[in-house]
C-alpha cells in the first residue's frame, strides 16, 4: 500500500487556506483552494493567505504543535 503524502505546491501568492473534512494521521487536514497544497500541524511550515495572514483554523493548530510560534502571529 502506497503511503499517503501531503501535497505541497509553490503557490505562495494566491493561497486560500481552509479546513477540509479529512484527517491525516489523526490530525485535521487543511488545504489550499488555489494550489491544492495540504497541511497538518506537524508540518514544519505554516500556511499563509493571500494577504500574508495565517488562516484562523491553522493558527489554532500551530499553537497546539508549536506554542512558541504563536508569538510570531501578532494580533488580528
Ligand atoms: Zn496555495
Amino acid at each position: 500500500m502506497t503511503p499517503v503524502t501531503l501535497k505541497s505546491s509553490p503557490c505562495q501568492d494566491k493561497c486560500n487556506w481552509g479546513p477540509t473534512d479529512e484527517v491525516y494521521e489523526d490530525k485535521p487536514l487543511f488545504a489550499c483552494g488555489s494550489c491544492g497544497s495540504q497541511w497538518v500541524r506537524t508540518e514544519s511550515w505554516t500556511p499563509k493567505q493571500l494577504d500574508g495572514s495565517v488562516p484562523p483554523g491553522v493558527k489554532e493548530e500551530v499553537i497546539i504543535a508549536r506554542p512558541w510560534a504563536a508569538f510570531s502571529f501578532g494580533n488580528d
